[in-house]
């Protein structure tokens, strides 16, 4: 988002030099500068053996399931976001959490950090935002998945992560291409 107005005081920013950034909005009053930053934003891919675990969330995608997301909270770190988020939003513990890369989604400013973890413990507990949650094979998650996007992206980097092989996977998939695909044996 760019700053015109000081969240703070109210007052109209002025533009400060600022090395390699060239000119950001400036606020004399409270000496902030307000750099024009994405929100960060994580998805994460938790598996239990050959399922993954996919929710439902009607005021994300109406016909489609979803990987568990959360914002960044001020103080914590990413790794600690993936763990939260899992356990408010299923009431699941995980662990070998595992950075896949970052994705930019433009129209919301979200620079979203995408993770594979592990279930360690724990029965699902499904909090009052999700519609719905349960494992599923992961050989169904990118035909369910229809809307999410950037949830299929972290899905398929997860099919290579794990060498998962042959096809059945990405039967709904129109994104791959199949002769990279490890063929069954
Ligand atoms: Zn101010």
């Amino acid at each position: 988002m760019k700053f015109i107005y000081c969240p703070i005081c109210g007052k109209q920013l002025i533009e400060k030099y600022s090395w390699d950034e060239g000119g950001v909005p400036y606020c004399p009053v409270d000496d902030i500068m307000y750099f024009d930053t994405p929100k960060p934003c994580i998805v994460v891919a938790v598996t239990k053996g050959k399922e993954i675990l996919l929710l439902k969330q009607s005021y994300t995608f109406k016909n489609s399931k979803v990987l568990v997301s959360g914002y960044v909270t001020n103080g914590e770190s990413v790794e600690d976001t993936v763990y939260r988020e899992v356990k408010e939003e299923t009431g699941i513990t995980v662990g070998d959490i595992k950075y896949l890369g970052s994705e930019y989604l433009a129209s919301k400013e979200i620079i979203m950090l995408t993770f594979r973890a592990v279930y360690i413990e724990g029965e699902i507990n499904k909090s009052s935002e999700v519609d719905w949650v349960d494992w599923a094979n992961i050989d169904d998650a990118l035909c369910e998945m229809s809307e999410d996007e950037i949830g299929k992206r972290v899905v398929r980097k997860l099919l290579k992560e794990i060498k998962y092989k042959g096809k059945k996977a990405y039967r709904c998939d129109i994104e791959t291409d199949c002769s990279d695909i490890i063929e069954e044996e």
